[in-house]
């Protein structure tokens, strides 16, 4: 039975220690940050390939996690679940690269304008709050731990360490192609709204959850700050309001800002360890897809650390 440490108690490093319990390893999950405070915790998070890269990896990390939470979403102890909703375009635009990974997508010809094209397709939706603590619910069931610790370089004690450090690998693996993408959500309460929207180009996405609905968004570049800008969440809710009129004078309860992990690809390999040192799985840069992608890349680390 190997050892194995994962750093970071993200919705990546939770997913990647549950597959890991249960293929047979010990795993003890050690972060600077408990779940609920991560940026995991601030994702909308709907089930879609935002920048992430490569095209083929992650088309097939986001098949397998479609599937692993389409069957979660029976469960409604995980806070999964599956909802249509529809993606406006501003101009006729091909089909999207990962429709493989959605068993079906239709195109609505019938949007109002500005926006002569459309798809529409059901996708799994996931309410973090709930999903991050059924996640360590699975690991402690498994036998696995959880601990907080902020470490300054990965550990070299375990026979496999897990980096599923997020934009932490900037410092933890020295990786300065690692950059973050703020941002910010704003909570308005639930006004009805059973379905979720996306335009991708601003971008604008309404993410109805049980209680409430999460609107966004921001996309800035390179940006560390993590404190709410007011004038930001005005024009995210403009915006929003735009697409989706029922949300006009919705009360609002809540701001949250969060800093993406993009990178110019996942990293997720095997780093080959020097003779008798520590074998390290990189799991990281997950971009604006770290949901999406996360039980496809589990499965995948757990196939490189090997059986337990
Ligand atoms: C506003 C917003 C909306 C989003 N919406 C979606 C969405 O709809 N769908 C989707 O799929 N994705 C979405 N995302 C992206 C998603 O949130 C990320 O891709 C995902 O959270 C990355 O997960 P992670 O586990 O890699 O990193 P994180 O959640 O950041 O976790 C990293 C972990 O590593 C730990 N760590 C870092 N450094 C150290 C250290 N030195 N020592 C110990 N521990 C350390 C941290 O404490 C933390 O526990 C959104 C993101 C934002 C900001």
């Amino acid at each position: 039975m190997a050892g194995v440490i994962v750093v970071g108690a993200g919705v990546v490093g939770l997913s990647c220690a549950v597959r890991l319990l249960e293929a047979g390893h010990r795993v003890d999950v050690v972060a600077r940050d408990l779940p609920l405070e991560t940026t995991s915790s601030v994702a909308a998070a709907l089930w879609y390939p935002y920048r992430a890269h490569p095209v083929e990896r992650v088309t097939a990390w986001s098949r397998s996690t479609y599937t692993a939470l389409g069957t979660l979403a029976s469960d409604e102890r995980t806070g999964v679940r599956m909802l249509a909703g529809t993606e406006v375009l501003h101009a006729r635009t091909p089909d999207p690269w990962w429709k493989t990974a959605v068993p079906s997508l239709t195109r609505v010809e019938s949007l109002p304008a500005p926006y002569p094209d459309g798809w529409t397709f059901v996708a799994p939706v996931v309410e973090m709050g709930v999903y991050l603590r059924w996640l360590v619910g699975e690991v402690d069931r498994l036998g696995g731990t959880l601990t907080r610790m902020a470490l300054s370089a990965l550990p070299d004690r375990a026979d496999v360490v897990v980096n599923a450090t997020g934009l932490g690998a900037r410092r933890m693996a020295e990786d300065p192609s690692l950059t973050p993408v703020r941002g910010q959500v704003v909570y308005v309460e639930q006004v009805g709204l059973d379905r979720w929207w996306l335009d991708g180009s601003v971008p604008v996405y309404v993410v109805p959850r049980s209680r409430d609905i999460v609107v966004g968004g921001t996309d800035d570049e390179g940006e560390w700050d993590r404190r709410v800008d007011a004038a930001a969440a005005s024009g995210i809710l403009a915006r929003a309001t735009e697409l989706v009129p029922e949300l006009a004078g919705a009360r609002v309860v809540g701001h949250r800002v969060g800093l993406r992990p993009v990178r110019p690809e996942v990293r997720l390999e095997v780093e080959q360890p020097a003779e008798g040192a520590t074998r390290v799985v990189h799991c990281y840069g997950h971009g604006g897809a770290g949901v999406t992608l996360s039980w496809g890349c589990a499965d995948e680390v757990a196939r490189l650390v090997g059986p337990g």
